[in-house]
């Protein structure tokens, strides 16, 4: 695919209101006009009804995001389409909270973020706080999962949990697998994430690598003939669809990735 000609499009959109991004909605909407994208998605992270997860707007604020995305969605209707969703983790226990979202007419999707994974006791633990790579298979499993569910239109970074500093080893090796497989599996699309590449390459105790995309999980991806969506994953209105993600198409290209546009 070229990507000189491919339809600019992103679903995957911060705002202010998760309190880490810089910008009005409105910011990321001009900002897409300006560099000619015709579909933009906005899926700030998902508030959960207890406010259990830091980094993300307070629920409170659920409706009011919702409004002004419909708001912005009617006001620039004849320049591109936007989509209205939220960027969440997967927690069993959350089923009819995910339902509610979905059929309440003003939320048109959500994607997976999976920052923080479920054990089999119900325990949540934050990908960012691992200490070795033993439970790297039931964060893929919980990713799984959630394929399952149909609540998730895509798997925003699949491979998050590479941010941490740890050899390359069996339980990463069958994270990929589990993964991969699952998506093939249910027909689920899975993200290249272009924000890990905005964090810059760092030196591991394996090499010299971005935190993520990991290339031993995009390896897997093309082997198994999946085609993927790319994410800006924008915390700026500048990088709605910036050199990074431009960076993020060429290197799908290169690896024979197809890239998937569509929206359905
Ligand atoms: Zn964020
Ligand atoms: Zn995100």
């Amino acid at each position: 695919m070229n990507k000189t000609t491919i339809q600019r499009v992103n679903y995957h959109t911060h705002c202010d209101r998760c309190r880490h991004a810089r910008g009005k909605a409105e910011d990321y909407v001009q900002e897409a006009v300006r560099a000619g994208v015709a579909a933009l998605g906005f899926s700030d992270h998902m508030p959960f009804y207890d406010d259990r997860f830091g980094l993300r707007m307070p629920y409170q604020e659920l409706d009011e995001y919702l409004g002004e995305i419909t708001a912005l969605r009617e006001a620039y209707r004849d320049s591109l389409t936007i989509t209205r969703g939220f960027e969440g983790e997967y927690v069993r226990e959350d089923r009819a909270y995910y339902e509610k979202l979905l059929s309440r007419g003003d939320c048109d999707y959500l994607l997976l973020g999976q920052h923080f994974y479920e054990k089999a006791d119900g325990e949540l633990i934050n990908v960012y706080q691992l200490k070795d790579t033993e439970d790297y298979e039931i964060y893929a499993a919980n990713i799984v999962e959630a394929m399952r569910t149909g609540y998730f239109r895509y798997a925003a970074h699949p491979d998050l949990i590479f941010l941490n500093d740890f050899p390359w080893d069996d339980h990463c090796e069958r994270a990929c697998d589990i993964i991969v497989e699952g998506a093939v599996r249910y027909g689920f699309a899975l993200e290249y994430n272009a924000n890990g590449f905005r964090r810059g390459r760092k030196q591991y105790v394996d090499g010299e690598r971005y935190q993520y995309p990991h290339d031993r999980l995009w390896d897997k991806v093309k082997e198994a003939g999946l085609s993927v969506y790319i994410g800006s994953d924008c915390h700026d209105p500048e990088q709605v669809y910036d050199g990074i993600v431009e960076m993020a198409y060429g290197k799908l290209e290169e690896l024979g990735i197809a890239v998937r546009t569509d929206w359905v």
